[in-house]
């Protein structure tokens, strides 16, 4: 492979699963094109200028974790791992509305006894509560997987004798950190199953990864910039509209421009809507999933009054603050009451909370930044419901994206994933191919 005059793999989509997969086709020495609609790559995660203050800021906060395997691994390759700082420990600082700030904390034990003694001793809930979720812990740790299947994360919680108040300070918060979904819709076993991964596996994967950069600078510049170095091309303000079959079995990228690329194989990593789209007469997308809104604000203000780098709110419309050098980041996931609201009434609702959780010395911002993402993340219907790719049923066409068959639920991590599995089957089909 890489031999000039062959046409280069295709990566459709310069978000984390595309760039993934374009990462890791150029490092096996395949000779690589990305095309991205967008004037930037980076996707759902990406981060830009502000034009007024000059600060870089993200789409949305993202919150990753040590056991982000392989989202670490790619900053490795990539380069940028050095502008992460991972927490030596697992400490998720939450504040409640009666016990003020209480943190989570779990200390450096063998898994899962440090989940046991964390639990045991965190001030966020009462102690006959703290049973309670040792008892829905206990079910986690060792209840088959499947044994969740079909059933919603606050089924699942009813059935495990989960009181009110343990949901709302502890599955609640994770539930829709993770899911990006109410508990009443999100599917259990895909949850439980990223609770395992995080709780259960090494007693280090619960602590918190915080990008020392904007998410551009951290994944999409200095992946392009990789994929480039390796010989690769990344093309932005490509616009793909039709993929054909050509009739020797090639496939055919035609963009908006009326340009036609041929490609021996073809990775798709576009959202569900979009591949589906693309994809008619060629392979069969399940509609299987919805589209979550998340709602993200940015007050530039003096953060001093917040001591904590994040901060989850329990009781509150806002779910996480962040605290940044000159501003603070204020999350809503599972935005549907607030995606259609105003800005200043969504900057109102975040002062509001914000006030009550820190008091009067929350000043009012200089200036903010309200971003909608309506189509933040895609859940699947429910987790028996097979999710699609990386196959297709085509040969030399591969899918990725969070929204695909990763096992997890739609994060950094599962793009990432699922780029490196169609990059994977991509590389082999162009083996086959020489
Ligand atoms: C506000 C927000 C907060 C989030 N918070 C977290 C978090 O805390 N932790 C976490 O792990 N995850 C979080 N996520 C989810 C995470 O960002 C996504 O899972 C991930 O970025 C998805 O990457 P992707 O490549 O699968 O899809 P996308 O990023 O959607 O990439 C698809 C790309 O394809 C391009 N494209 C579409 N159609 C075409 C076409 N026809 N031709 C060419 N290009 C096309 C699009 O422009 C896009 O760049 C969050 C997402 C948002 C929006």
């Amino acid at each position: 492979m890489g031999s000039s005059g062959c046409p280069p793999a295709i990566v459709v989509g310069g978000g984390l699963s595309g760039l993934s997969a374009a990462v890791d086709l150029a490092a096996a020495g395949a000779p690589v094109l990305l095309l991205e609609q967008k004037p930037a790559p980076g996707g759902r995660a990406r981060s830009f200028v502000d034009a007024a203050t000059g600060d870089e800021v993200d789409n949305g906060q993202h919150l990753l974790i040590a056991g982000y395997t392989h989202t670490l691994a790619f900053l490795d390759r990539i380069g940028t791992r050095h502008l992460v700082h991972i927490q030596p420990r697992p400490v998720l600082p939450f504040h409640h509305p009666v016990r003020g700030f209480v943190d989570l904390r779990l200390p450096a034990l063998p898994s899962p006894v440090h989940m046991l003694w964390g639990v045991l001793r965190t001030p966020l809930l009462s102690v006959p509560d703290r049973l309670a979720l040792l008892r829905g812990g206990a079910a986690l740790r060792l209840e088959r997987a499947e044994s969740a299947d079909g059933m919603t994360i606050a089924g699942w919680l009813d059935e495990h004798g989960q009181p009110e108040e343990v949901r709302r300070c502890f599955w609640e918060p994770l539930a829709v950190a993770i899911m990006n979904e109410r508990i009443d819709r999100a599917p259990a076993r895909l949850f439980l199953d990223a609770l395992r991964q995080a709780f259960l596996r090494h007693s280090s994967d619960a602590a918190l990864v915080f990008p020392r950069a904007g998410l551009s600078r951290l994944f999409a510049d200095p992946a392009c910039a990789f994929v480039a170095k390796q010989g690769g091309e990344i093309r932005c303000n490509a616009d793909v509209v039709r993929i054909l079959i050509a009739g020797d079995g090639a496939m055919e990228v035609v963009l908006k421009s009326g340009e036609t690329l041929r490609t021996p194989v073809l990775v798709l990593a576009v959202p569900p809507d979009r591949a589906a789209a693309l994809l008619r007469g060629i392979a069969e997308i399940p509609d299987g999933s919805t589209p979550s809104p998340i709602v993200s604000m940015h007050l530039w203000m003096n953060p001093e009054f917040m001591k904590q780098e994040v901060l989850g709110l329990i009781g509150k419309r806002i779910h996480w603050v962040f605290r940044r050098d000159r501003h603070l980041s204020v999350v809503i996931s599972a935005a549907y009451d607030y995606v259609n609201l105003g800005n200043d009434e969504l900057v109102t609702i975040a002062l509001e909370d914000l006030r009550q959780v820190f008091g009067a010395r929350v000043p009012a911002p200089s200036h903010s930044v309200v971003i909608r993402e309506k189509k933040a993340t895609f859940l699947p219907r429910d987790s028996s419901q097979s999710r699609p790719g990386p196959r297709t049923g085509v040969d030399n066409l591969f899918l990725a994206g969070d929204w695909t068959n990763t096992g997890l639920p739609a994060t950094i991590e599962g793009a990432i994933l699922s780029g490196q599995a169609a990059a994977a089957l991509a590389l082999r089909s162009l083996q086959l191919k020489m």
